[in-house]
């Protein structure tokens, strides 16, 4: 009859920072599939970002799926003609 069933939340946790990564925060990678040949090295390198698409094109499937400091050292350093990107 009250209706008073603990709606009282004033001040309550923010459920939001219990599951929240810091991948708002990250930059991601993305390939320019016009300018990629397909030589597949970012591919071997960090498989756990990238892989081939059925065109043989790169394509970024998992961009949290490595360091930023790793993709930039094992595929965007090294890629033999640069297409790959950093996204905000
Ligand atoms: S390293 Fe560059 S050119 Fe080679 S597959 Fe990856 S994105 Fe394409």
């Amino acid at each position: 009859m009250d209706g008073e069933g603990g709606g009282v939340n004033a001040g309550s946790t923010n459920p939001y920072t219990t599951s929240y990564k810091e991948d708002e925060y990250m930059r991601k990678p993305w390939v320019d599939q016009d300018a990629c040949i397909g030589c597949g090295l970012c591919v071997t390198n960090v498989p756990q970002v990238f892989r081939l698409a059925d065109h043989d094109k790169a394509e970024v499937y998992d961009p949290g799926g490595e360091t930023e400091d790793t993709i930039q050292r094992e595929a965007v350093d090294i890629c033999p003609v640069s297409c790959i990107y950093w996204r905000d």
